[in-house]
């Protein structure tokens, strides 16, 4: 497996000169470009790490599906479902596009700004502080590391500067999508968006959702299998934004991405996967870490379809 994740390295190393670091969150211009690593981690190849696989970096849009998760064990399926819909929206994951006075929950996803920033006021917590730290504290189970925190100049680099993300939430206010104070719900996305990883906590977080929330090497139950079938099918068809379908057809595994260029992928029953690349495609997705994906995909037969 090492030699292949290597071989990997090596072959996709030149598509990050088609890519670009993210510069709109002004901290995370100063990511190195060069930067590219893997881990995977399966119950009869254990883990396996190559490159840049210890570095840290930001969650970004990857902590959607924790925040979705985290909002579905708190208040569970119905209600999350009646406040943010499930459908592919087709639009870069800031948009904010829709039709004139026709936002509807039922045109935003999970895995879009607007979704997530919809689906914090759903996490249990009588403070945002309090829902963030037990966002924080899941994503720490989750990956089994209890010292993941957070980036305080990221979070305070976006916070300062996030004026989009700032416009969606009053537009979400606005449309009675929420009712909560539009600051505090920012903070609480600001934050979660902020939390540090590396690829090992990806794939780690990944291996769990493959497994139907249980870690299948201490047999504990995480979550409820429920949440993991309803996460896994939302990552297959928003996850990769607007970039999804294609991802479908070339890797065809449930997957996140965010702006940071950390790729979270997930083969069902099989393996979790963590990718950090930092060069983006237009869509804002890792341009060396699809690459990757799309190699191990094909030597290891990992799509679903
Ligand atoms: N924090 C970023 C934002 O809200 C996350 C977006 C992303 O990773 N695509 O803009």
């Amino acid at each position: 497996m090492d030699k292949l994740l290597k071989n990997i390295i090596r072959e996709c190393y030149p598509y990050i000169q088609n890519g670009k670091v993210a510069t709109y969150i002004p901290e995370l211009a100063k990511a190195n470009p060069n930067e590219f690593g893997i881990c995977t981690i399966s119950i009869d190849q254990g883990t396996n790490g190559v490159g840049d696989y210890e570095k840290s970096f930001t969650m970004q849009s990857i902590v959607k599906a924790i925040i979705l998760l985290r909002a579905l064990e708190d208040k569970g399926e119905a209600e999350v479902r009646n406040l943010v819909g499930v459908e592919a929206t087709g639009k870069p994951f800031d948009a904010f596009n829709y039709s004139d006075q026709d936002l509807k929950s039922e045109h935003i996803n999970p895995m879009i700004n607007a979704g997530a920033i919809a689906l914090c006021t759903l996490i249990d917590g009588e403070t945002y502080r309090e829902k963030f730290q037990r966002l924080l504290d899941l994503t720490r189970k989750l990956a089994g590391n209890s010292n993941i925190n957070l980036d305080e100049d990221v979070y305070m680099s976006e916070k300062a500067t996030g004026n989009k993300n700032r416009a969606l939430t009053y537009m979400l206010k606005a449309y009675g999508i929420i009712n909560e104070d539009a600051e505090e719900v920012l903070d609480c996305y600001f934050r979660a968006c902020s939390i540090k990883v590396t690829c090992v906590d990806l794939a780690r977080i990944a291996f769990i959702l493959a497994n139907k929330g249980e870690n299948p090497i201490t047999g504990e139950q995480l979550f409820d299998k429920k949440h993991a079938t309803y996460i896994n099918a939302v990552l297959m068809t928003c996850g990769m934004y607007d970039g999804s379908g294609e991802f479908a057809i070339t890797v065809g595994v449930p997957a996140k991405s965010g702006v940071c260029g950390g790729i979270m992928a997930v083969v069902p029953n099989r393996m979790g996967i963590g990718i950090y690349s930092p060069a983006l495609d237009s869509k804002g997705n890792s341009c060396a870490g699809i690459k990757a994906l799309e190699i191990l995909s094909r030597e290891l037969e990992l799509s679903i379809f």
